[in-house]
């Protein structure tokens, strides 16, 4: 059999400025990235077509990467958007913050350690962004009453755990609190003002009331 060589010719090479128009056109035009997990990226290009990034093998299944072979504007913007925080890199991903009108997207880690199931918006823990999330002496308000409260202590133990003895029942049973979900952490609180009264400070005023994170929210 004759074997042929391939015709003796240059090869068509993509100029400097087609390259600089793919760079550029991943920054401009609106796209968004929605990380899938497992290095995949859903990219919905500015004409509403969405396309499939495969970040570690570098692959999009738009028709110029799958006919052309280029390092697409999608992958180019999936890229640009890790590198600017907006995405979150291979191995994590975007969550929003759970505080109330708060859109801000906080970035978790793709594997269960941290208690959150990426299929199922309805458990898991809640993720709130750096502004929301609680620490001692931050004020809050009790979502039910519309209190305004101390935050003494904020605890790993869920509200199912974690048992009020004067009540016979755990915080997540208590009351109103079976409205929220019973995995999530504890916070313990206190009224800001002490009930003062001619014999003294009454005890119950001064006391540590623990409520589920959800029915919390801190305000600034
Ligand atoms: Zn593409
Ligand atoms: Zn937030």
């Amino acid at each position: 059999m004759k074997t042929t060589a391939s015709p003796k010719a240059p090869l068509p090479v993509q100029t400097p400025n087609q390259l600089e128009e793919r760079s550029r056109r991943a920054r401009t035009e609106p796209m968004s990235v929605l990380p899938l997990g497992d290095g995949l990226y859903e990219v919905e290009s500015a004409s509403d077509h969405t396309y499939l990034v495969d970040l570690g093998a570098g692959r999009c299944t738009c028709p110029d990467h799958i006919f052309r072979s280029v390092r697409c504007k999608h992958i180019r913007r999936v890229a640009i958007e890790i590198t600017d925080g907006r995405t979150p890199p291979p191995g994590q991903l975007a969550v929003e913050c759970q505080n109330a009108d708060c859109h801000e997207s906080v970035f978790v880690a793709e594997d269960d350690d941290n208690g959150i199931a990426t299929n199922d918006e309805e458990s898991g823990q809640p993720v709130y962004c750096e502004t929301h999330t609680l620490w001692p002496g931050d004020t809050v308000v009790d979502r039910e009453t519309g209190d305004r409260l101390t935050v003494v202590d904020i605890s790993d133990l869920r509200a199912d755990a974690v048992r009020i003895d004067a009540a016979d029942c755990t915080v997540a049973e208590y009351g109103t609190n079976s409205e929220y979900d019973s995995d999530v952490p504890v916070v313990g609180v206190v009224y800001p003002h002490a009930t003062v009264r001619p014999n003294g400070v009454v005890p119950n005023s001064l006391r540590v009331y623990v409520f589920p994170r959800t029915r919390l929210e801190k305000r600034d």
